[in-house]
């Protein structure tokens, strides 16, 4: 595996060129005030008229122009859109405008490697994924840190395009944790798999469960929230730091002998077949093929799921604890009116 750090990279040459970036969400936000914060003169994010990030931008120096024209002018354009609407944004605003030898550039290799994005031949293509949500894209960087990026080139007609992208990276933070070489086949299928299997789909699930065990045992809800939910960052952060054994050494002897007689009882041989089939899922393109079916009908499936997501009890309960705790909230990563 290779990986680049800012010593590889040559942070001046994405301070030549004129950078869109399409979309101010999550990701969008991070990379256009990194880019802006490591002296890039000529940054300006591609969005809708009436979209919310108009004024978010604004407030934070940036010029906000139409996508179509963010890509008539830019030599580097990075779109950072959801990734259910990249495809119409590429061929409605993107493919009839971007000039000759333009680099377009994606967060998220979904679109390309999945074929719902055929780019043009002359156009330069990579990939720059930063490996953590972008809230935490921007805080790290305000830290002088950096999230580790995974970095792709899938066309490359100019020559240029991995100096370009690493370039990129750099500019945003990714060369001081890491700027790691791979495709977009190998990016996008394990984030798929890694966000469904652990850190979304099977990290919610699991909390959920051990909630409602204790909950329906007859034990108090905010003991079963604190136990269940609120603990987690408390050791996923041990591990983060240091690895398991580090968050062994930091919890009682008797946690750690529970986590090697139970945690096999929880996830056993059946839910490591399951992933299997996840993961099968989303090589053949399943997966994402009912995601846009999903999509061109309006998502019913994902809104009646989000909704009842906010009916549980555990998202109240914890509401109702988090209010008791202000710490939480003070510098809160999320901070909805601003990013
Ligand atoms: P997001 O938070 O949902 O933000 C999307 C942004 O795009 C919003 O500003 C939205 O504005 C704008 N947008 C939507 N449709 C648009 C259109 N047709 N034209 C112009 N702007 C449009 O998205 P995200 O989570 O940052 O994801 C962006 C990309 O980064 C995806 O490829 C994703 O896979 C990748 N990525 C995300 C993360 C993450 O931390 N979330 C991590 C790694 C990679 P309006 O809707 O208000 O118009
Ligand atoms: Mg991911």
């Amino acid at each position: 595996m290779r990986v680049h750090y800012d010593r590889d990279a040559d942070v001046n040459l994405i301070k030549g060129k004129k950078v869109a970036i399409i979309g101010y969400g999550s990701q969008g936000h991070a990379h256009a005030q990194n880019l802006k914060d490591s002296g890039a003169p000529e940054v300006v994010v591609g969005l809708r008229a009436e979209s919310a990030g108009v004024a978010k931008a604004q407030s934070a120096g940036l010029r906000v122009w139409d996508s179509a024209d963010a890509a008539k002018w830019a030599d580097v354009v990075m779109v950072l859109t959801p990734d259910e609407a990249q495809g119409d944004l590429y061929r409605e605003k993107l493919a009839p405008n971007l000039r000759p030898g333009t680099a377009l550039a994606f967060g998220h290799g979904l679109n390309i490697h999945f074929g719902l994005i055929d780019p043009r031949p002359d156009l330069d293509v990579f990939m720059i994924a930063p490996k953590g949500p972008g809230h935490t894209v921007r805080s790290e960087f305000l830290r002088g840190a950096g999230v580790p990026m995974l970095m792709a080139v899938h066309q490359d007609p100019s020559g240029n395009t991995t100096e370009i992208a690493k370039s990129y990276a750099s500019a945003i933070g990714g060369g001081r944790a890491g700027i790691i070489e791979t495709t977009f086949k190998e990016e996008c299928e394990t984030d798929l798999f890694g966000e469904q299997a652990v850190l979304c789909g099977g990290l919610v699930e699991l909390i959920r469960a051990g909630y409602e065990t204790l909950v329906g045992a007859g034990y108090a809800p905010e003991m079963a929230y604190f136990e269940c939910c609120h603990e987690v960052k408390l050791i996923v952060d041990l591990i983060y730091e240091g690895g398991i054994a580090n968050m062994n050494y930091s919890v009682s002897d008797t946690a750690e002998y529970g986590e090697y007689v139970s945690g096999p009882r929880i996830i056993t041989d059946e839910t490591r077949a399951e992933m299997k089939r996840v993961l099968a899922d989303i090589q053949s393109g399943k997966f994402v093929r009912e995601w846009m079916l999903e999509n061109k009908v309006n998502r019913p499936n994902f809104k009646a799921m989000r909704r009842s997501l906010g009916e549980q009890p555990i998202e109240q309960v914890g509401a109702k604890l988090r209010a008791m705790m202000p710490w939480i909230g003070k510098n809160a990563l999320v901070d909805k009116s601003r990013n």
